[in-house]
């Protein structure tokens, strides 16, 4: 029961706070944070802040307060997740339609689940790391090099919406150059615990800005945080990939709301594509079947375990006592209006808009899906067999 409603184990997963404060405590090492877009609109909840309340200034400086050296937003590498995605849509729908539907790789959980549930789709997920394991490669081999910093003193704690991202953290293929793409991970929950613990108050904490160079993104890389936006980022992307022509960005309605399975249609010039959206891996193993049946196929879909996505993670701030189920889908969407409103207000809104995105291809990965770009924000598959799960793992490359 407990790999259908979590994949990954996130019920017995381990806390790593006392780890985390081992490596803030030792000045030999250069320890980074790393903030999903999600928990800009959570953790102020842990502190008796309405719902949904944007603190990413405010987060920031409270991740200096407990002593990381440096602080990026996950939201870049949200943007480089997207230049690679959609990249490879562009290259399935021009060059190997019979490698559609491609299937998101970003959440953990859901990967898990296919590799349980649909070893023989594998082929068809995203070959795309998710976007803190992305920053994490970097973190250990471009940035170390562009500014003259020991990869072996380097620490990458990432700060994640569920105990999932732990899992998948210690993953055996996600290392690059021989060195663990992200060291720990916390969840918002136990940040919160954490800024508690040193007496920090949080309300009254002045904002400040992430560091270089991981601190421009688009509003595309944000909305990653809620259930249809990492669909609609890449959908945004990949129409300047295919066409080549430039548009404004369209309020894409069909791809947001709680709703648990949404179908909808994009158009690239002459090609339209089928799309689907689910939360929850009920509702993505409702969608397969239909595709698989060919009652309902689609050619492209996002899957986040969660329901409303990031902002209803498993590490997220837990609100109502015994009422929690009942108002639950309320402060999802309050969550999630939050991070429309910023992608509303934002001067960038296109992930291949990013100017740090011309920065890493132009002086590490080259372009999307180049031999670099494979070898260090790209992943392989397992095939895991059903319950009992460890009883067949078959790598797919
Ligand atoms: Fe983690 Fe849930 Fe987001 Fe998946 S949807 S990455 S399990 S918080």
């Amino acid at each position: 029961q407990c790999i259908i409603a979590c994949p990954t184990g996130s019920l017995t997963a381990r806390e790593d706070i006392d780890d985390v404060w081992k490596v803030l405590n030792d000045p030999t090492k250069h320890v980074i944070a790393q903030t999903a877009p999600s928990i800009q609109v959570t953790i102020g909840e842990d502190f008796n802040m309405p719902v949904g309340t944007m603190v990413r200034g405010k987060l920031v400086t409270a991740l200096r307060r407990l002593g990381f050296d440096k602080v990026f937003a996950t939201d870049v590498t949200a943007d480089l997740t997207i230049m690679e995605e959609a990249s490879e849509l562009k290259e399935r729908v021009t060059e190997h339609p019979e490698k559609l539907p491609l299937l998101s790789s970003c959440c953990p959980a859901w990967v898990k689940f296919a590799e349980h549930f649909y070893p023989d789709m594998l082929h068809n997920l995203s070959t795309c790391k998710s976007p803190h394991e992305m920053c994490g490669a970097l973190t250990k081999t471009w940035y170390a090099k562009k500014y003259n910093i020991d990869p072996d003193s380097i620490v990458n704690v990432a700060i994640m919406p569920c105990t999932a991202k732990k899992f998948e953290a210690a993953r055996p293929e996600m290392t690059s150059d021989g060195y663990r793409n992200v060291d720990y991970v916390l969840t918002t929950r136990e940040l919160s615990r954490m800024i508690r613990s040193v007496g920090i108050h949080f309300g009254s904490l002045p904002d400040s800005g992430y560091d270089e160079p991981f601190n421009q993104f688009s509003s595309a890389g944000t909305i990653f945080g809620a259930t249809g936006g990492v669909l609609e980022a890449a959908v945004r992307t990949a129409h300047y990939f295919i066409t080549g022509e430039e548009i404004g960005v369209p309020e894409y309605e069909e791809a947001r709301g709680q709703k648990g399975l949404k179908y909808g249609k994009v158009t690239f010039g002459d090609t339209t594509l089928r799309i689907a959206i689910a939360h929850g891996t009920g509702n993505a193993k409702k969608a397969l079947t239909r595709h698989l049946s060919g009652e309902k196929p689609f050619d492209y879909m996002e899957v986040m375990a969660c329901p409303g996505g990031c902002v209803g993670g498993g590490g997220q701030p837990i609100l109502g006592g015994k009422d929690h189920k009942k108002i639950s889908l309320d402060y999802r969407h309050n969550r999630a209006d939050t991070l429309y409103n910023i992608d509303k207000d934002s001067k960038i809104r296109k992930s291949y808009e990013n100017p740090v995105m011309k920065q890493i291809y132009d002086e590490f990965l080259g372009e999307p899906l180049s031999n670099t770009s494979k070898k260090y924000l790209h992943t392989t598959y397992i095939k895991r067999g059903k319950y009992p799960y460890l009883d067949k793992e078959v790598k797919v490359e």
